[in-house]
């Protein structure tokens, strides 16, 4: 039988080192603890840092339920000439002396980087023989890491050969995954090692990045599922040693050790749980799949609302509803439809009290919401209920990192059954030019694009596309978007550490995350966006240089060149086909529109952002000058 973990359905003791959270030892001990880990692994400079004994640890660890798993890292050990090699031995005495102290039986000794190290590995074997001989009288483990970067032992293998030669039944074998995967090591062999003879897993992911082992692995590892290595092939391998003991994350990354550890700790346990999905060792439920964009709902106050609705009209939006009981309305173009909230003491206000005109929430249409909710569940996203009238439908929803509700619509409603449910329809929309809601493009806090990715990814099952890094005047854009399976619903994630760039300045003014950018497909966007201006709607004007380039970089013939710059129409093509875009004005220098035909293109034009956030910020720029003119 399964012994009783904290999460419900997880195959495994879930653990994670201290190292990978912010904060003093205490903080980092209760995310663990409330979030639902099983056990830490005390890092030794968070016990040093501590204002406390070991003991305080003990009993703190104890009061929140958590177990001490392991104490590390203990370096530079094996294989070292005298006098390091009887210094070494008094230091392992003092370190169980600290581990008995503290409760844990267990220390990670990792492969020493020391110059001096010698390349023997029966040496090794024969010290750490002895300091498991030591550790053994006090009842007590050594589990022995081959670091990536280790001076003569770095992968695995040669760790578990070390640990083999050692034959002591208190030495056993650690593995990690980012130490394996960095050096594109095989990990399938650990299958074949006695599952009791590893005694401990940490698991950690990462981009892959072009730089030293060491500093990519201080500063950019990631919780697994974030990062591009392959995690889930590392842990098949441990899973198929028959490995029982707990499975940790040991994470060193710049952006965790600046986010508030109880979101970092969140983070950490959705990835543990989905990397066990992902191998067979538990079962979620199936992510869910899509069908698109039911609604986009947005918080407005009356004012607001009467200045977003004569905006989204001259993009031939018309109000088709009213809500029964709320202060609601309805405005649809094609499929699309765009809730105006203005209702008071509702989840909308208060989005608007905090962040002005905003996208407070997105309807996604879903193959089964109650299955959606219970993945979102497991995956921590607890469902969220917004109260509803008499007669009304109680919609099921999640709420996304930034607190974006992400509604959950069963997709068999044809759209309208919901609408009537909860508005007073008065007048069928026209099948206008518009047609489906192509992206969604959300600006996110410096430092929290992995959990983003992790979120839509476990949650939802979105696959994360290529990063971009897109110039704005004012600094860095990096970009990655998630898409479901079929590619009916796309969400761009746009982060910048500038607080100058159109991302940097929507987060930093607006009071965090949200979505920054709406696109619309259309099918003839020459004669959609020409009827937008006739109607009234603003682009945003493109400089003729542009145009210049374009044609010499695509080749595309006079006449068509000059239909798109008569209608400010942005060009991009790749092997996957043609996209042509434009760019509404900004609403109250918020959040804009974009029109779209996808014929078949499968990305977001990104050569054009830089193009687009220029002229974005000249407009701004010029607006500033204007207004202090005016002053
Ligand atoms: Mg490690």
């Amino acid at each position: 039988m399964r012994p009783a973990f904290r999460h419900p359905l997880s195959a495994y003791a879930l653990s994670i080192a201290t190292v990978s959270l912010a904060g003093g030892l205490q903080e980092k001990l209760e995310a663990a603890a409330n979030i639902g880990f099983d056990g830490v692994e005390i890092f030794e400079n968070d016990l040093l840092t501590f204002d406390g004994t070991p003991e305080d640890v003990r009993r703190i660890c104890a009061d929140l339920g958590l177990t001490i798993d392991i104490f590390q890292p203990f370096r530079d050990f094996e294989a070292m000439p005298e006098p390091y090699r009887a210094r070494n031995m008094d230091r392992a005495e003092r370190k169980f002396d600290v581990m008995q102290a503290l409760g844990t039986d267990l220390v990670l000794v990792c492969s020493s980087v020391h110059p001096a190290c010698i390349d023997d590995p029966a040496r090794a074997a024969a010290d750490l023989r002895e300091m498991a001989e030591r550790a053994a009288k006090r009842g007590l483990r050594v589990g022995f890491e081959a670091l990536a970067w280790g001076r003569h032992t770095n992968r695995w293998r040669q760790a578990w050969d070390i640990v083999t030669r050692g034959n002591h039944p208190n030495l056993g074998l650690i593995v990690d995954s980012f130490h394996t995967l960095s050096l594109d090591d095989d990990p399938t062999g650990i299958a074949a090692v006695p599952g009791e003879k590893i005694f401990y897993v940490q698991l950690a992911d990462a981009p892959k990045l072009s730089m030293d082992v060491l500093s990519w692995s201080r500063h950019f590892r990631n919780f697994p599922g974030q990062g591009q290595l392959d995690v889930t092939s590392f842990m098949k391998a441990v899973r198929g040693s028959g490995y029982a003991g707990p499975v940790s994350l040991e994470i060193f990354n710049d952006d965790f050790r600046s986010t508030q550890a109880r979101l970092t700790a969140r983070d950490g346990l959705r990835s543990l749980v989905f990397v066990q999905d992902s191998i067979g060792a538990l079962k979620l439920p199936a992510a869910p799949v899509f069908g698109g964009v039911q609604f986009l709902e947005f918080a407005v106050d009356e004012m607001a609302h009467d200045a977003l609705a004569a905006f989204i009209a001259t993009l031939g939006f018309r109000k088709i509803g009213t809500h029964r009981s709320k202060n609601v309305t309805l405005f649809r173009h094609g499929q699309i439809n765009l809730v105006l909230n203005a209702e008071q003491d509702s989840a909308a206000s208060e989005h608007f009290l905090l962040h002005g005109p905003a996208v407070c929430a997105v309807a996604l249409l879903v193959d089964d919401p109650a299955r959606a909710l219970a993945r979102a569940k497991a995956l921590l996203s607890p469902d969220w209920f917004e109260r509803v009238g008499a007669g009304e439908r109680r919609i099921p929803a999640v709420r996304a990192p930034d607190g974006t509700l992400i509604y959950l619509i069963e997709n068999s409603d044809t759209g309208r059954g919901i609408f009537e449910d909860d508005f007073v329809l008065t007048e069928a929309a026209d099948a206008g030019l518009l047609s489906t809601t192509d992206h969604i493009a959300q600006a996110l806090p410096t430092g929290r694009m992995d959990s983003y990715v992790l979120f839509y990814r476990a949650i939802f099952g979105f696959e994360p596309q290529a990063t971009f890094e897109l110039p704005d005047p004012y600094g860095l854009i990096r970009s990655r978007a998630m898409v479901s399976a079929d590619g009916s619903v796309r969400l761009p994630l746009n982060i910048s550490e500038s607080r100058e760039t159109a991302t940097g300045r929507f987060v930093s003014a607006f009071a965090g995350a949200g979505v920054h950018h709406m696109a619309f497909d259309t099918t003839d966007i020459f004669a959609a966006v020409a009827q937008m201006r006739h109607q009234g709607a603003k682009f945003l004007p493109i400089p003729p240089n542009y145009y210049d380039d374009l044609q010499a970089r695509h080749g595309l013939d006079d006449d068509f060149v000059a239909k798109l710059q008569a209608l400010d129409l942005l060009y991009d093509c790749d092997e996957s086909g043609e996209f042509i875009q434009a760019f509404s004005e900004t609403f109250d220098d918020r959040f804009f529109f974009e029109i779209v035909p996808r014929n078949g293109y499968v990305a977001f034009g990104a050569p054009n952002a830089t193009m687009r956030m220029a002229v974005q910020a000249q407009r701004r720029d010029a607006a500033k000058l204007g207004a202090r003119l005016v002053l």
